[in-house]
């Protein structure tokens, strides 16, 4: 089962994807986490990355395109995987049926995260993220059980570079104009679920994630 997640900044694709991935026992590729380790970690791709996800904007497709290539060509992919953050314009996606027809398969889902705006902005304010183990809280929906400290590894929670009221405005900016583009392009496709993830409808990644694995499993 290949499976793409679309939504944007603060919907929760990545919370919904760690579940998939546990039910489905298939890989969860987040390009924005294999950036964020290559900047980390100082490597080549990290070097160019960084110029421009610290200004919340698109890393070009070339370096993209290949470094999604190359993940999707590795051993654990055989059996399908979670796409997170990726394709993010209409480029991306061809170049996506390109490489998965390559592979000899296809995208079989997309899973289109849908939240008001209002609550897009104030979620990802309030979203922090372990430097250490990586895991993702939320001061509002997923609180750590002491302050901002890691219920895993008890580090200090930070917040990521790019999630400033300016960066998440640029980003926001982007999903409409180059991402919106790709879920009509897998739309026409009939490709697309769409999933309501608000707090005024009292559904959250959790509920949307165990729908997914009964149909999936159906
Ligand atoms: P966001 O919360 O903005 O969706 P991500 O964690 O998905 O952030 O990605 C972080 C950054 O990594 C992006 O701002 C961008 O610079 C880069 N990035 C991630 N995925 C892609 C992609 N498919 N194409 C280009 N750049 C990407
Ligand atoms: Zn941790």
């Amino acid at each position: 089962m290949n499976i793409i997640m679309m939504g944007a900044q603060g919907t929760g694709k990545g919370t919904v994807a760690g579940l998939l991935k546990e039910s489905l026992n298939i890989p969860h590729i987040s390009t924005g986490e294999i950036f964020r380790k290559n900047i980390k970690e100082g490597t080549e791709l990290g070097k160019i990355a960084t110029q421009y996800a610290d200004e919340g904007k698109l890393v070009p497709d070339e370096v993209t395109n290949n470094m999604v290539r190359n993940r999707l060509n590795e051993e654990d992919c055989k059996n399908g995987f979670i796409l997170d953050g990726y394709p993010r314009n209409i480029a991306q996606a061809q170049e996506l049926d390109k490489i998965l027809g390559d592979m000899s398969t296809k995208v079989d889902v997309v899973v289109n995260l849908n939240t008001p705006t209002d609550e897009i902005i104030e979620r990802v304010m309030a979203r922090r993220e372990c430097p250490n183990c990586k895991r993702v809280y939320n001061m509002i929906l997923n609180k750590p059980k002491v302050g901002e400290i890691c219920d895993n590894c008890g580090t200090d929670l930070i917040m990521r570079k790019d999630d400033t009221r300016e960066k998440l405005q640029i980003r926001l900016d982007t999903f409409f104009k180059e991402t919106k583009p790709v879920i009509d392009f897998y739309e026409q496709k009939g490709l697309v679920k769409n999933e309501e993830i608000s707090i005024s409808i009292n559904r959250f990644g959790k509920e949307v994630a165990e729908d997914l694995v009964k149909e999936i499993k159906k």
